[in-house]
């Protein structure tokens, strides 16, 4: 094992906007493949058909060329074991599973949805603990194999014995997991697709990953993993799983305490080079403890000795003082060609153009009128947003009101203005709140002002991560203004 040629991959799946830890954690496995002459790979988990879209799995692609990470093999640039895209290997994984079957190692389950119910109402009521009761596991095999042949519906499980298992962490040592934890984890969904464990397992033992980098949330999938190897009877990598991002508060990284879309950043204009470095020190120090360096001294010195498992804080201010730091290293005709790239670049001009084009006279008035457009932390006082309703007027409900309405935003799967319009106007009619009030407090919220182009076109252009993080700063700021008198 340990004179395999280094693999190692990162395996998103394409739910959503790309996230700042994808980018962490492909940066860290990038950096181990480097320093040690091997591969790194792109593959793309798709197999939850619902949620995966391919808008979702450009902008990844996108995100983490723009942060400057590059993969050996991957769905868009090919390699000598794809596919890449899980969805595409639908057959491979449907072969494994028949063999798991064969051998004993799994099991198909017949049980629908009312008898899974009516286990978890036993288990309720004998208080003892929920997951599959292995109901299944005593159909003998002929008769099994009969009945999935006849073609009644069911999901193939994982037979996990009794007994425990030790992961061994490269950074946290050995941990046992006992396997009453461990549910018989459906392995193949009744519609012929993969679960999540199946397909990882299976994807990468046949690329020859020598080494499973990711985070630490993935932890507890491990033991199950590792019974699959065992299952069938194959050689398991390396586990490394990294500290967790986290807000201030210590709490796992999300979007409402900081924007989690690496494509904001873009967006606001941190420097690719300043968030490769910032995503560099997450949990990870240099030796001398220097702070601004790039990927190549990076790489130099990585080492998974250095990694610290304390819950490296993602510290967005942290992160504009090293983008700081660099735009005073430069060049002022460097600096010049840079904002003009990066704040003002010709595919964001063709989408925000025409959204002014029928108001402007001369070309002097677009960058005043836009420029809300680009602004990195638009801080709208609290008299501003209370003006978007007359009369009477509770601020904490508005900044309610806000917060819902940015949950709304988040779960939309294209962020188009006809879904846009389509959210916030099915919010308004289950909330009985009138469009009109709720119109104008959005639109100040998101600009900073009360005419704008038309609004769901704005939020369009603004983007996901932009609009969510306005509106949780404008309902943060409402929460904690007087009540006007
Ligand atoms: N598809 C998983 C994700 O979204 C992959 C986790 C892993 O690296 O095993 O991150």
């Amino acid at each position: 094992m340990n004179d395999r040629p280094v693999r190692v991959r990162i395996a998103p799946s394409p739910t959503g906007d790309p996230h700042v830890g994808t980018a962490y954690v492909g940066l860290m496995n990038m950096a181990f493949a480097r320093k040690n002459g091997g591969k790194f790979i792109l593959r793309i988990e798709d197999t939850d058909q619902e949620r995966s879209t391919k808008a979702s799995e450009q902008a990844i692609f996108d995100a983490l060329k723009w942060v400057g990470l590059t993969w050996d093999e991957g769905p868009d640039v090919g390699g000598e074991y794809g596919p890449y895209r899980q969805s595409e290997r639908t057959e491979i994984y449907q072969k494994h599973v028949r063999d798991l079957v064969e051998n004993g190692s799994a099991y198909p389950c017949f049980c629908d949805s009312e008898a899974l119910a009516a286990i978890r109402e036993r288990q309720r009521q004998a208080k003892q603990n929920k997951g599959y009761d292995g109901t299944c596991r005593s159909i003998p095999k002929d008769e099994a194999l009969a009945r999935m042949k006849a073609g009644e519906p069911h999901v193939i499980r994982l037979l996990v014995p009794d007994g425990t298992t030790t992961v061994h962490d490269e950074l946290r040592g050995d941990v046992v997991i006992d396997h009453c934890q461990i549910d018989d984890q459906i392995l193949l969904k009744s519609d012929g697709y993969p679960t999540y464990h199946l397909a990882n397992v299976v994807d990468d033992h046949l690329m020859e990953i020598t080494h499973v980098i990711r985070a630490e949330e993935w932890i507890n999938s491990t033991p199950k993993h590792i019974l699959l190897y065992q299952a069938f009877g194959w050689e398991p990598p390396k586990w490394v799983h990294l500290p967790l991002l986290r807000n201030h508060d210590k709490s796992k990284i999300s979007k409402r305490k900081n924007p989690v879309n690496l494509l904001y950043y873009q967006q606001i204009g941190v420097m690719p080079e300043a968030m490769l470095n910032f995503l560099a020190m997450l949990g990870h120090s240099m030796p001398d403890e220097r702070e601004v360096f790039d990927l190549l001294e990076f790489i130099e010195e990585f080492s998974f000795k250095r990694i610290s498992l304390g819950g490296p804080v993602f510290d967005v201010e942290k992160l504009m003082w090293l983008n700081g730091v660099r735009i005073r290293d430069m060049q002022p005709a460097e600096l010049a060609a840079r904002i003009r790239d990066t704040m003002m670049p010709m595919d964001w001009l063709l989408q925000v153009v025409p959204l002014f084009q029928e108001r402007m006279r001369v070309l002097g008035e677009f960058m005043p009128q836009a420029a809300f457009f680009r602004q990195p932390e638009l801080k709208v006082p609290a008299n501003d947003l209370l003006s978007a309703i007359k009369g009477d007027k509770d601020p904490k409900v508005m900044a309610k009101w806000l917060l819902d309405v940015a949950e709304r935003l988040d779960a939309i799967r294209d962020f188009n203005p006809q879904e846009i319009e389509a959210a916030i106007r099915g919010w308004c009619e289950e909330s009985g709140v009138p469009t009109g009030s709720l119109f104008m407090l959005l639109r100040i919220s998101l600009t900073g002002r009360r005419a704008t182009p038309p609004l769901f076109d704005t939020l369009a252009v603004l983007g996901r991560a932009a609009c969510s993080q306005r509106l949780r700063a404008a309902s943060t700021t409402l929460k904690s203004a007087p009540a006007p008198k």
